[in-house]
């Protein structure tokens, strides 16, 4: 009779500590997970030159006015389509 109730509180002991193990495990997972997970590039936004219409990053491109251009040659390019002609 001693000897069931031996065995139950040992499958009791170690049913309980699976738990805990599988619980630390799952945690550490999730821990991993978040330190591997790469930073978003969200910080730079993209943009889109009004010459070339090419998007590039915001971080990149260069702002005249309220327009974006992908280098500063596309920008006098673009002043210059924009001059009245004759
Ligand atoms: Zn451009």
């Amino acid at each position: 009779m001693n000897l069931l109730i031996i065995r139950l509180i040992i499958f009791a002991v170690l049913f309980w500590a699976g738990l805990k193990l599988y619980r630390l495990y799952r945690q550490w997972r999730l821990d991993q997970d978040d330190a591997s997970r790469p930073r978003t590039i969200d910080d730079g936004r993209m943009v889109r030159c009004a010459y070339c219409r090419v998007h590039l990053p915001e971080s990149d491109a260069i702002r005249r006015d309220a327009l974006w251009f992908c280098n500063e040659s596309h920008h006098a390019r673009f002043l210059e389509e924009q001059q009245p002609k004759g």
